[in-house]
């Protein structure tokens, strides 16, 4: 049986107990993509970021909130996996420090002093081993040159890549269109269709290149 790790959603990375810094990843697509899998018969975990969506029928749940919690996570599992999907929208940047109390307005500012987060994908490269990786690239520009990009930069095997510019693709929607980009250079141009089929589309590439390995 396959195992799948699957993440979805945004991470929040807290200022103090109330505020944080996030972004508008709804988890809609990385859900999608545990359905998917579970569908398909794989063992499937789904790290989740802080996201309001019910977990999908057969798919263990791992609720984190920050890009670290969610490497820790990942970290302890993905040694179980074979095929690691991040479609989470991890922050870019977390505030430096987080005040154990709610801050008073005037000190706010001077909290908001902002260090990179990890590249979680990058810093669990040297696990990969034979694993499938697989990422995903939200772009404006051109997804095709900006997805083959991020495929070389991360080691990955497959890059999901789609234009967060227009209002029927990405964020917060239930339909996406998107480019499959693999790391032997074949491209497949997906039309605009649901989340829940694009999954499966995904899901299937992964199953296929998995029996490919195998032979
Ligand atoms: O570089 P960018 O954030 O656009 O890359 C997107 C891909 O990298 C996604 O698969 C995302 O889950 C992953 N990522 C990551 N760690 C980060 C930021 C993004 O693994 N800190």
């Amino acid at each position: 049986m396959a195992r799948f790790i699957i993440t979805a959603g945004p991470t929040r990375e807290h200022l103090d107990p109330v505020r944080f810094l996030s972004n508008r990843s709804s988890g809609k697509m990385g859900f999608a993509l545990a359905e998917a899998a579970a569908a398909a018969g794989a063992a499937t975990t789904l790290v989740a970021g802080p996201v309001a969506l019910p977990t999908p029928a057969g798919v263990e749940r791992v609720d984190v909130v920050s890009a670290r919690e969610m490497l820790a996570a990942l970290e302890r599992r993905v040694a179980q996996a074979d095929v690691l999907i991040m479609c989470a929208a991890v922050a870019d940047f977390r505030p430096r420090r987080m005040a154990a109390g709610k801050l008073k307005k005037g000190a706010m500012e001077r909290m908001l002093e902002l260090v990179p987060n990890p590249d979680i994908l990058k810093r669990l490269a040297p696990a990969k081993g034979g694993r499938i990786f697989v990422g995903f690239a939200a772009e404006t520009g051109d997804p095709t040159a900006e997805g083959r990009r991020k495929l070389e930069e991360k080691g990955l095997d497959l890059i999901v890549a789609n234009d967060v510019s227009r209002d029927d693709a990405g964020f917060a929607v239930d339909t996406n269109r998107a480019i499959l980009i693999a790391a032997d250079g074949e491209l497949v141009e997906l039309p605009l269709m649901s989340k829940r089929e694009l999954g499966a589309r995904v899901v299937e590439w992964c199953l296929r290149r998995l029996e490919l390995d195998a032979v």
